[in-house]
């Protein structure tokens, strides 16, 4: 989506954009990948030095615009909480709860899930930027495959 169509998109909605939500729209929409609000804060400090954006204003403005759909936000862990244009840049988190590694994950796989999730509950989520926390190949070797290997004894018998 183009940085005037959200605009505009928000605009036929019926709500009000003040020069903050205008520039916290240009910043996630100028961003190749998601931005923390911190990071949102800095990008706009470095373009506008003479404006002054209090961190509760940019978190009250990602709320509303998670809340319109056209943002996603995602808890990447630690702390983490992201936010990205969700028309753009669809990709997946796998993070390894071990080592900290985040994997890219392809949309594409994620498409069965949302299928069956309408066809259950009738749910249409909205998966744009999902974090999924586990262990990575690496750290399951490491563990020598212990892990999960209880879990499936049944299974195997
Ligand atoms: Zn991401
Ligand atoms: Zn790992």
């Amino acid at each position: 989506m183009e940085h005037s169509d959200m605009i505009q998109h928000l605009r036929a909605q019926g709500h009000r954009l003040t020069p903050q939500r205008r520039l916290i729209i240009e910043v996630l929409q100028g961003s190749d990948h998601h931005l923390s609000a911190d990071e949102i804060a800095q990008q706009i400090t470095l373009r506008y030095p003479t404006i002054k954006l209090d961190q509760a204003t940019v978190y009250r403005t990602l709320n509303w615009l998670h809340g319109t759909g056209l943002v996603s936000a995602t808890w990447l862990g630690q702390s983490h909480m992201v936010y990205a244009d969700a028309g753009r840049h669809q990709h997946h988190h796998l993070i390894c709860v071990q080592c900290q590694a985040s994997i890219e994950a392809n949309p594409q796989l994620f498409e069965p899930l949302r299928e069956s999730l309408l066809r259950h509950y009738g749910f249409a989520a909205r998966l744009d930027h999902l974090a999924l926390f586990g262990l990575c190949a690496a750290c399951q070797q490491a563990a020598g495959g212990q892990l999960f290997a209880t879990e499936n004894t049944e299974d195997t018998e």
